[in-house]
Formats: C-alpha cells, sequence, structure tokens
C-alpha cells in the first residue's frame, strides 16, 4: 500500500472521531507491511511490539477489534480456531477479494476478482433482495497440492 493511503486510512480515523495514536498507528502500520498476509492477533502483536516495544497484547486485540468495527480492517476464519486479519479497504469497507482456502496445505490464495456481481444481480432480479455485501470462501486443491 502506498503511504498516500496510509494518509488516506489516518484522515478515516479522524472522520470517525478517533484519535492517532502511536499505538494505533502501529498496528496500522504492521498490518499495511504485511497486506496479503492474514495475521492472527497474537501474530500482530509480535510484529507491533517491535514498532511498539511498551504495547500490551490487550491493547492491541481492543485496537484491532475497533479497526474491525469501523470496517478499516477485515476478518477472516479459516476454520482452524484462529480469526485472521488483514488490512481493509477505502472504497466504503467493501472488499476488493476472496480467499482461495487449500484443504491440504492450506495455503490461501488472494483471488482478486468478485466474480459474484452476476450472483447479486440474480437476487435483486428475481427475489427483489438488494444484497449490500456477501462472504464467500473457496475451498479446493492449490495447483502445488495438485501436482504431488
Ligand atoms: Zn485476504
Ligand atoms: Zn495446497
Ligand atoms: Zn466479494
Amino acid at each position: 500500500m502506498s503511504s498516500i493511503k496510509c494518509d488516506a486510512f489516518k484522515e478515516l480515523l479522524k472522520q470517525k472521531g478517533l484519535k492517532i495514536t502511536a499505538q494505533r498507528e502501529s498496528v496500522l502500520e504492521v498490518l499495511k507491511n504485511h497486506e496479503g498476509n492474514h495475521l492472527t492477533v497474537e501474530e500482530i502483536y509480535e510484529k507491533v511490539k517491535t514498532l511498539s516495544p511498551e504495547i500490551g497484547l490487550a491493547t492491541v486485540y481492543r485496537t484491532i477489534q475497533l479497526l474491525s468495527e469501523l470496517k478499516l480492517v477485515d476478518k477472516l476464519e479459516l476454520n482452524d480456531g484462529f480469526i485472521r486479519y488483514e488490512i481493509g479497504k477505502f472504497d466504503g469497507g467493501k472488499h476488493n477479494h476472496h480467499h482461495l482456502i487449500c484443504e491440504i496445505c492450506g495455503r490461501v490464495i488472494e483471488a482478486e476478482d468478485d466474480l459474484l456481481d452476476l450472483i447479486e444481480e440474480t437476487c435483486r432480479k428475481k427475489y427483489d433482495f438488494k444484497v449490500t455485501n456477501h462472504v464467500v470462501k473457496f475451498y479446493g486443491i492449490c495447483n502445488k497440492c495438485s501436482e504431488k
């Protein structure tokens, strides 16, 4: 992510009436630097500590919850008992990718195309239902595992 987007992020925090604290900035920084990774709170905490050594796990946890509620951070559950987080998107909090999860090695591939517009259109036309969001995960076998 570019620094322009990081500024946009800070602008968003300000708009929501939230203070830009060094600790919030550190959490954002870590998520920004690991775009495409899906980190647990513990993993985020380990990385944030190198930027803000005084930060506690509880603070990281609260910060993530807050950012998640504001849709600045996206949540991902892979059914392995962990909740993972990644930096959210700026266009109205609408996600811009989906996850392809390998059932053999657990690799998570990010699919940048959102191919569900057609389904949403069908919901609108056939059921007179306006879809505002969807949650989809694709499970399967990645190319490396299918080679074996
Ligand atoms: Zn992702
Ligand atoms: Zn695999
Ligand atoms: Zn989607």
